[in-house]
């Protein structure tokens, strides 16, 4: 039989790959199927499929080199198959895979071989898993597990683009712990930064879904509250405001610590850019401060 490979490529790539011929006779083994398997080229090469090597079964734990083996059925009837399998890796225990199997064709379009292609979905899970938990500490703030300021102002021109797009609104809030030196000076600072997380938490624990709580910087807090009008904006800072003072961080052997926040406002206007949209919000919270603490003011 006389089958050409790109024998530059074939053998480097990243996914396993074999062929065999029409006795189901093992006569490629590229580098990807030495390390998913465990098992080197010339312990497989002229070995047949059905010797059982790899052990593929299925998730139900039947064996598909005995019965039911992609590639026979790719030599049979010249169709692709695509199947997730666990073979055997040479140290015995199991490698989920995803097996492609392919016809490979003569000048004569009869089948003289088949390929298949299997990629360790262990490997790619692991990869899927470490990205995520790359993103989410790249989005978090590590004290107090709140989004951050930079995940923060990207969700925040994320909205404005959408309430464009969807002519929908949204408010935001600025939140600022009252005379939150105090505590640090009184009980020092690692039980600052307890009162930080149960204030953060109090804060995540009580906006809806599809709302963001972030850690601005400090004792400081920005959020952002779907589609609200100023009189629901306000309810919304008056719970947080009311439910933050009803909290309360117990240090051993300590009393409870309480503190309050000040809390300013705004709904997005047409003219807004983030920038300006935060600032009112600010100038409210200032408000709040200088007007005595301990209160919301939105606009
Ligand atoms: P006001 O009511 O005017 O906001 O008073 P305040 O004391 O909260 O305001 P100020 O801005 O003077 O102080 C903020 C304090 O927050 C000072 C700083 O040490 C403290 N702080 C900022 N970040 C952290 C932190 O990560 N951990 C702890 N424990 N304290 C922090
Ligand atoms: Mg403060
Ligand atoms: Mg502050």
């Amino acid at each position: 039989m006389n089958i050409k490979y790109n024998e530059d490529l074939i053998p480097y790539l990243y996914e396993g790959v074999y062929v065999v011929d029409t006795k189901r006779k093992i006569i490629f083994w590229n580098s990807g199927s030495e390390r998913i398997t465990g098992y080197k080229q010339n312990e497989v090469v002229n070995s047949f499929c059905y010797n059982n090597i790899l052990q593929h079964v299925d998730q139900n734990g039947k064996q598909l080199c005995l019965a039911g083996c992609p590639l026979q059925k790719t030599l049979e009837d010249g169709v692709m198959n695509e199947a997730h399998v666990f073979l055997r890796h040479k140290e015995g225990y199991r490698v989920p895979v995803m097996v492609k199997t392919l016809p490979i064709y003569d000048s004569n379009d009869k089948i003289v071989a088949a390929i298949e292609v299997f990629t360790d979905e262990r490997f790619q899970k692991q990869i899927y898993e470490e990205n995520v938990q790359l993103r989410d500490e790249l989005r978090t703030d590590a004290l107090t597990k709140v989004a951050n300021r930079k995940f923060f102002d990207f969700q925040i021109e994320q909205r404005l683009e959408e309430a464009r797009m969807f002519s929908n609104t949204f408010g935001v809030l600025v939140i600022d712990i009252d005379h939150f030196k105090k505590v640090n000076d009184t009980y020092g600072h690692l039980v600052g930064d307890e009162v930080l997380k149960i204030v953060a938490q109090t804060l995540a624990s009580n906006v809806d879904k599809m709302d963001l709580v972030s850690r601005w910087g400090g004792e400081e807090f920005t959020l952002i509250i779907h589609s609200v009008n100023k009189e629901d904006l306000f309810k919304v800072a008056e719970r947080l405001r009311l439910t933050v003072s009803a909290s309360s961080y117990t240090p051993e052997n300590g009393e409870n610590i309480h503190v309050t926040v000040s809390i300013g406002g705004s709904i997005l206007r047409e003219s807004d850019t983030a920038k300006t949209l935060l600032k009112r919000a600010d100038d409210n919270m200032y408000f709040s401060k200088h007007n005595g603490r301990n209160q919301s003011k939105i606009d």
